[in-house]
């Protein structure tokens, strides 16, 4: 594939300070498609240095013409939709099909949504005898995940922009191509030089420099807690703003009163989708006592029909780490009724799509983030039970809770410390603001929420 062998910072592709890159595999046949430069500090300064010297100009351009500027970004994903698939395709390993209508299909949504927010959301207000005034927060050090390489980047760059600040984009070193494109996108789309500006690099080189220099005003992370919760001390003591979008244990509720046949196989879907690799994915399936086993040969059946459907997880050390959870899974006494932690295939980073049953609250494959093709089946006894289980980890992502009827539902939903819930299957809002209760994170991104974490509120009395 075709790769950039510099950073694109100030509006142009400039050579990286160093000669070292990083090698980009294809997790499907773990061939090496392409390389891209090692970003270190001094890139990463240089891209600072252009984002804040873009500043002035770009948060005192009026969010209607921003809002253009972002309709044309949105325009350009739309117009290189194919080539975005493929290369999500190449570097995450996700079938085609569901890179072309989620990978490359989620993030025009989001672009879209920010073109229009642009330009109608309220960035002054009348409170009392003053005027309050929402502007930018400044200079944004964005750092990414490779799970879903284009979405996490316009969920942080689209509102940014949108907002009036300027960004520092450090994505992730398992799938830069995707970001690359991005950049390329922007170009195009006719943002002015330093608005927008990439670091190819290593997380604890290029990722830790953008979050600790002294010259970015917001971070905003999402990857694993372990890493955000680095980033939210670091962004503390510098008294610094931070976003941070972590990991998640999320359950998926279904009450007696449900339609099991839909509510287990949507789950399935839910988990298996992406290969397991979704931050807000249901991974406890919580099923009361009296219909459990029945719940237990449908999420069987469920997870048969995934075997040769999905793709393979995003690299060697993630399928290592995915099978070593399976393992654990057995060893503490769960009860295997799919997949296992043999790979399927000779070649290619793939996992089997499994499902563990007899599982307790407790075990490790209940409480910690996998981050493959894993689902737990736990049983409850009464509501207060499923209450108790579903809150019971360190996380409060997503969620999804199945009932007779949508109040029922509701009310049970009421009572879970989470950030979102499907409510009988309901479908993605990309308006919705996402975002974790608990160690899942701080603060919120889509939608006029999302917006608001890159603005800083200023009030003149008169
Ligand atoms: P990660 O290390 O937290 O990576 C997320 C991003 O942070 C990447 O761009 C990464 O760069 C960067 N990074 C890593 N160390 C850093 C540091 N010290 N300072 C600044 N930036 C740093 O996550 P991962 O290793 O890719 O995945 C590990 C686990 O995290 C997964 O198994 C999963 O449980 C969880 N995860 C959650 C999400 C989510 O959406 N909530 C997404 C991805 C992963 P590199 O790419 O170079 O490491
Ligand atoms: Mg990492």
């Amino acid at each position: 594939m075709k790769a950039h062998d510099g950073m694109y910072i100030a509006g142009a592709w400039r050579p990286a300070s160093t000669g070292d890159t990083i090698p980009v595999v294809n997790p499907a046949d773990e061939e090496v498609i392409a390389h891209v430069p090692a970003g270190t500090a001094e890139d990463v300064d240089a891209a600072v240095r252009a984002a804040r010297a873009a500043l002035p100009a770009w948060s005192a351009t009026p969010p209607a013409e921003r809002a253009v500027k972002i309709g044309a970004v949105r325009d350009g994903l739309i117009a290189r939709k194919d080539e975005i698939a493929a290369t999500v395709t190449a570097e995450l390993g996700a079938p085609l099909p569901f890179s072309e209508a989620v990978h490359a299909g989620v993030p025009i949504m989001v672009a879209g949504s920010y073109a229009d927010l642009a330009a109608t959301y309220p960035f002054e207000e009348k409170v009392g005898n003053s005027t309050v005034y929402a502007e930018p927060v400044g200079v944004v050090g964005a750092i990414t995940p490779w799970n879903y390489p284009l979405h996490q980047i316009v969920a942080k760059v689209a509102p940014a922009l949108a907002a009036g600040c300027t960004v520092v984009l450090k994505p992730a070193e398992d799938t830069p191509l995707t970001a690359q494109l991005f950049a390329e996108i922007t170009h195009e789309a006719g943002l002015p030089a330093g608005v927008f500006n990439l670091v190819t690099g290593l997380g604890p080189v290029a990722g830790q420099a953008l979050a600790g220099h002294d010259d970015v005003d917001l971070v905003s992370f999402t990857g694993s807690t372990a890493v955000g919760k680095q980033i939210g001390a670091t962004a503390g003591a510098a008294v610094k703003r931070v976003a941070l979008e972590l990991g998640g244990k999320s359950a998926n509720v279904i009450l007696p009163s449900a339609d099991l046949a839909k509510a287990v196989n949507v789950g399935v879907a839910n988990v298996m989708a992406n290969s397991g690799q979704t931050c807000s994915a249901w991974t406890r399936m919580l099923v009361h006592t009296s219909r459990y086993e029945e719940a237990v040969e449908l999420a069987r059946k469920a997870a048969a029909k995934y075997g040769d459907r999905i793709g393979p997880v995003v690299s060697a050390k993630q399928q290592a780490r995915v099978r070593g959870y399976i393992e654990r899974g057995v060893e503490e006494g769960a009860r295997l009724v799919a997949g296992g932690p043999e790979a399927p295939r000779e070649q290619g980073y793939f996992v089997s799509p499994t499902v563990f049953a007899d599982v307790t609250p407790g075990m490790t494959i209940a409480q910690e983030e996998i981050f493959g093709p894993v689902l737990s089946l736990i049983r409850y006894e009464d509501e207060a039970d499923a209450e108790t289980i579903a809150n019971g980890t360190v996380y409060g992502l997503a969620g999804a809770v199945w009932a007779g009827d949508d109040a029922e539902a509701v009310a049970f939903a009421r009572r879970l410390q989470t950030g979102q819930v499907d409510i009988n299957g309901g479908s993605f809002n990309p308006l919705a603001p996402f975002g974790g209760y608990k160690q899942s994170g701080v603060g919120r991104e889509l939608g006029a929420h999302g917006l608001a974490e890159y603005l800083q509120t200023k009030s003149l009395q008169f």
